[in-house]
């Protein structure tokens, strides 16, 4: 591959930080001027050396620039010490995860902001968001969206964090990790009710790649959606509209007088409806005492 200058933009200086983004799954997908930056770069930083070596030499590429690791635990030191560095010398420091963009629930951002504050410019090249490309296909409304990225790893801190988001009037989107796919759908659940529509965007990019659309319920009896990597997208609730409390009294009201439970009523008003299921609880109990 032959490998342009690409610098020829009229700046005083060449030292810059870039932020690179690699394929999340296909090679195809390696974006030319990252490569061409990797070519010209005088130190790459990389989440994982080995990773981003292999991926350089499946390349071809030709790199003169020392390969440094640079990972979440060591982001602060190792990057004060290579940016400060790059501003005396006139650098060009690249950096790269290890799949698809730095700082998104990657490494990235605390380099990033160390260069601003040391005046050293910084560069962001497009390319593959695992994320981005989920969201696009959902075929829900993308006008709006919240990312939230990982959820914690405890069932009890997962729940404490998506119930900030119970009431949200946008779309979600969170990454999960295969071996924790069933919990976290299972939790999904019972904050946003089993009949939420849901796309899990299977392994992007690579041969198996596939999306599975359905209600929460129904992705969760799909076997495949346990195995290889997902983005989980939640779409925003069917009805926002804002109701009183008058209103949701008179919704469970309706559905006792069809024979349903106080409890039964008030889960599935809430989960119709985006609405706390305790609130809805609290607010209608004292409807049990006027069926007695
Ligand atoms: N920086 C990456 C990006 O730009 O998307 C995200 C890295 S994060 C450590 C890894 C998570 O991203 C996975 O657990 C999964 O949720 C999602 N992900 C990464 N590659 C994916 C792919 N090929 N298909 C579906 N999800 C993917």
């Amino acid at each position: 591959m032959s490998v342009k200058n690409i610098f020829a933009f009229k700046r005083e200086n060449r030292g810059a930080l870039y932020l690179l983004p690699t394929p999340i799954g296909n090679i195809k997908d390696f974006p030319l001027r990252c490569k061409e930056v990797l070519a010209e770069a005088d130190i790459i930083l990389c989440e994982d050396t080995r990773v981003s070596s292999s991926l350089f030499k499946q390349e071809g590429l030709d790199i003169k620039g020392d390969l440094i690791s640079c990972y979440s635990q060591n982001e602060q030191a190792k990057g004060e010490q290579i940016i400060k560095r790059a501003v005396k010398e006139d650098l060009i420091i690249a950096y790269c995860s290890d799949a698809g963009t730095p700082g998104i629930s990657d490494p990235g951002s605390l380099l990033c902001k160390m260069a601003i504050e040391n005046d050293l410019p910084v560069i962001s090249v497009p390319g593959p968001t695992a994320f981005i490309l989920a969201l696009i296909s959902s075929g829900f409304d993308t006008s709006r969206f919240t990312f939230v990225g990982f959820l914690p790893t405890k069932s009890s801190s997962r729940i404490k964090e998506l119930n900030k988001y119970s009431n949200a009037s946008e779309v979600l989107i969170f990454y999960e990790a295969p071996h924790r796919m069933e919990e976290t759908l299972n939790d999904l659940c019972k904050v946003f009710g089993e009949q939420r529509r849901v796309l899990i965007a299977r392994e992007l990019t690579k041969i198996y790649e596939n999306r599975i659309y359905g209600t929460l319920k129904e992705v969760i009896d799909e076997e495949l959606v346990f195995k290889g990597e997902c983005v989980i997208i939640v779409d925003k609730s069917a009805k926002q509209i804002d109701f009183s409390d008058e209103d949701i009294i008179k919704l469970v009201k309706e559905r006792l007088f069809e024979g349903e439970s106080l409890s039964s009523a008030c889960r599935n008003i809430a989960e119709e409806y985006s609405l706390r299921k305790n609130y809805v609880y609290k607010l209608c109990l004292f409807l049990s005492d006027d069926k007695k």
